[in-house]
């Protein structure tokens, strides 16, 4: 975000729209703090500013990262990494990516307020990469991997900063318990917040095979999660992984 000081008159009307509080009134006029802004152009889009003081610039690489993964309104086919996830794991019943026997997890890094570098986004990566874990190639998280297998980052975006990004990988249920436990263990590492996402087909006797390992490692489940009864039109093929 970039702010015209000639016109500027520091009204502060803009500020509170900012969810990374990057945005402060100096000596009558608009501070933006660069290193904490994400590029959401939330503010812009607020249209609060009483003389268009607030204009959006075009970005160059890698700060153009920060706004792929924080602006839901733009896609950036030239990063590589259009928006911040992939379609939802919810609509599992069409796109059948996640098979019998096997778990999806979603590790949604960073929220508004306190946002997430892009080195803890690879340090979550690597950790959960050491489970030989098959991340999801439609995700613009892996497309910013130099190394799939180990999680890996492209060093050039690790000190980005975005509101959020998505992890998303598969396992065999049966590394469920061994995954959660190092989630948990690499979390005390890390700068920011995030949440856990898992999901899983239904087994024939009706058990969710994904409960009981989040309970033994004493994760609370939320009271929220989703069933999907089928009633969608499959895919032909399941969703890609890599
Ligand atoms: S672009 Fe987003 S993060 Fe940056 S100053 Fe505006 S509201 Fe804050
Ligand atoms: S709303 Fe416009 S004039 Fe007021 S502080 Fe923000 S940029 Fe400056």
């Amino acid at each position: 975000m970039y702010v015209d000081k000639e016109k500027c008159i520091g009204c502060g009307s803009c500020v509170t729209y900012c969810p990374m509080q990057a945005l402060s009134v100096v000596e009558d006029s608009l501070d933006i703090n660069h290193n904490e802004c994400v590029e959401c152009n939330i503010c812009y889009r607020a249209g609060v500013c009483p003389c268009d003081a607030l204009e959006i610039k075009e970005l160059s690489w890698p700060r153009i990262v920060r706004s792929v993964f924080s602006d839901p309104l733009l896609s950036h086919g030239n990063t590589g990494v259009p928006g911040r996830g992939t379609e939802e794991m919810k609509t599992n019943d069409v796109t059948n990516r996640f098979r019998p026997g096997y778990i999806g997890i979603a590790i949604e890094m960073g929220r508004p307020g306190t946002g997430t570098r892009f080195y803890d986004v690879e340090k979550v990566a690597m950790a959960v990469a050491e489970h030989d874990v098959k991340f999801e190639i439609l995700n613009p998280v892996t497309h910013l991997m130099t190394n799939r297998a180990t999680g890996q980052i492209n060093p050039e975006v690790l000190n980005e900063k975005a509101l959020s990004a998505i992890i998303e990988f598969e396992i065999p249920s049966e590394k469920t318990r061994e995954v959660l436990r190092t989630i948990k263990d690499v979390s005390a590492e890390i700068e920011t917040v995030f949440s856990l996402d898992i999901c899983s087909r239904v087994a024939q006797d009706g058990i969710l095979p994904q409960v009981a390992p989040v309970e033994q490692e004493d994760i609370a489940l939320s009271i929220n999660g989703k069933t999907n009864v089928g009633l969608g039109r499959v895919k032909e093929k399941g969703g890609a992984m890599a």
